[in-house]
């Protein structure tokens, strides 16, 4: 799987490189600077300056109809994309190659969303600054606009590494144990595991996978600060604890999340319990 990046300001990802495998920015930290240390992910940052044609490398310019701010040009985002061999948006296999413009007004990006992209060869992220990004950029060269959160940020960058990030840990062979990926929060359903798990291994028996948040964890010392972990999860007994993980898992997205609860895979055992939480709220 290959990223590429435009932006302006290419030393914010610190890609680790043969002569520094430590990168300094980051990219160069973790989990991610082995994957792409490796070859598993391949990740490129483009400068965006270098494709603009003028003395000065001017990638922006004032916006039309007035207003605060400065606008990106398209003129750049075309060049690079050129240039870096990526097909026109008519002739693109998008199952291939996405582009994808980094926006607040973008479909937001899940962990759903990063499983798909996990499974594209070659994803291209357009980071915007300033005021923004001429529309045409949009609608000429990208295949959607992508938003990592209703907030908004000063640039693109954070956006792009949060999604190499989030996208690097599920391709296959990068993180050590792939029931990892999938037994956490917004774990995936149970079907898309068949092959990665015994059936005595489901998610539905371990915890929250199938839309929930993921359930507590605890470590040594089993009693901290006057705080003990929970006897249920020293007792040995592994149907005890598989029952009380999948109803913390439970609790928790009641409680932080109750709209994942709409999409969740539910057992009839998970919805009496849940029917409980809401009758102790009331009582
Ligand atoms: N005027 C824009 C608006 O109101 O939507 C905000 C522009 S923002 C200051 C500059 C750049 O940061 C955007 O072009 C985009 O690339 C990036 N950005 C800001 N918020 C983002 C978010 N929530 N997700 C992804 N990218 C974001």
């Amino acid at each position: 799987m290959r990223f590429d990046i435009l932006t302006i300001f290419p030393d914010f990802f610190g890609v680790p490189t043969a002569k520094s495998a430590a990168g300094t920015g980051i990219f160069g930290s973790g989990m991610l600077r082995r994957a792409l240390s490796d070859g598993q992910v391949e990740a490129h940052v483009h400068n965006l300056r270098s494709f603009a044609t003028d003395r000065h490398h001017t990638v922006d310019d004032r916006p039309f109809g007035g207003g605060e701010g400065m606008v990106l040009k398209p003129e750049p985002f075309a060049a690079a994309l050129e240039s870096i061999g990526v097909p026109s948006k008519a002739e693109r296999d998008p199952s291939r190659t996405l582009v994808l413009l980094l926006s607040a007004q973008g479909r937001t990006f899940t962990q759903g969303v990063a499983h798909a992209l996990a499974r594209v060869e070659r994803v291209v992220l357009l980071c915007g600054r300033y005021e923004g990004v001429d529309e045409r950029v949009s609608t000429l060269l990208c295949d959607g606009e992508i938003s990592i959160g209703d907030y908004v940020l000063t640039g693109g960058e954070l956006g792009a590494a949060v999604i190499v990030d989030a996208v690097t840990r599920l391709v296959p062979g990068v993180l050590g144990n792939a029931a990892s990926s999938a037994f956490e929060s917004f774990g995936v359903a149970d079907t898309l595991l068949a092959d990665t798990h015994s059936p005595a291994a489901s998610p539905r028996a371990t915890h929250g996978a199938g839309g929930l948040l993921d359930y507590p964890q605890y470590t040594r010392p089993p009693e901290f600060a006057g705080s003990a972990v929970p006897e249920v999860l020293l007792n040995g007994n592994h149907e005890q604890v598989r029952r009380w993980r999948r109803e913390k898992a439970l609790e928790k997205t009641w409680r932080n999340r109750p709209d994942l609860l709409e999409q969740a895979e539910l057992s009839p055992a998970d919805r009496v319990f849940l029917a409980s939480l809401a009758a102790r709220q009331t009582a």
